[in-house]
């Protein structure tokens, strides 16, 4: 199963992530949590990315699809994976299909995770306070930028996966059980 989770920041898609990984058995690969690691180890990749996540706008294409393509060449990518948090440009996305046309493989969904602003507003301003900033990009000022990044970037993709028939939706303004047992229907087609 290759599949990528899609959604605005705060919409829920790394708890859904964690939870498919466990019942599919496969990797969940977030770019966000390896430049995190990069940032942490000072790599070269990390001193690019720092500030701009900082600021909460979108790294380069370049470093996010070689790293995404250095990754899904690993062994233990070979029955799959949930992509959270890339892709999140149409040239992300474009790169991805060329990556994985090369390797003679395809993607099998897109699941999106809908979400209402307002609300996602409220959520991103309540988990600012209520984790002091915990992540360097986690005050409600950059969050609103990263939403505003997530509108004007990322939300292309939702009319690119559904050209390619791969798009299916998902309330994510339910509650985790619900928007789990939604997915969980999704995945059933497969
Ligand atoms: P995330 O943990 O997915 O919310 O990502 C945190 C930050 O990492 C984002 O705000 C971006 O600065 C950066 N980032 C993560 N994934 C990507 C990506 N696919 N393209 C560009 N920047 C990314």
């Amino acid at each position: 199963m290759r599949m990528i989770l899609l959604g605005p920041p705060g919409a829920g898609k790394g708890t859904q992530a964690v939870r498919i990984t466990d019942k599919l058995g496969i990797l969940q690969l977030s770019t966000g949590d390896m430049l995190r690691a990069a940032v942490a180890a000072g790599t070269e990749i990390g001193l690019k990315a720092k500030d701009i996540m900082a600021r909460g706008e979108l790294v380069p294409d370049d470093v996010v699809v070689g790293i995404i393509s250095d990754r899904i060449e690993q062994p233990d990518c070979a029955r799959g994976f949930i992509l959270d948090g890339f892709p999140r440009t149409v040239a992300q996305a474009e790169a991805l299909d060329r990556v994985l046309k090369a390797k003679g493989i395809g993607l099998d969904v897109v699941i999106e995770l809908t979400v209402d602003d307002g609300i996602l507003i409220q959520r991103i301003e309540t988990r600012a306070r209520e984790t002091g900033g915990a992540r360097a990009d986690d005050n409600a000022e950059t969050l609103k930028k990263r939403l505003d990044v997530y509108h004007a970037q990322t939300a292309p993709l939702v009319d690119y996966y559904k050209t390619t028939g791969l798009l299916r939706s998902v309330d994510g303004m339910a509650s985790i059980e619900e928007v789990a047992a939604a997915i969980d229907g999704v995945l059933a087609e497969f």
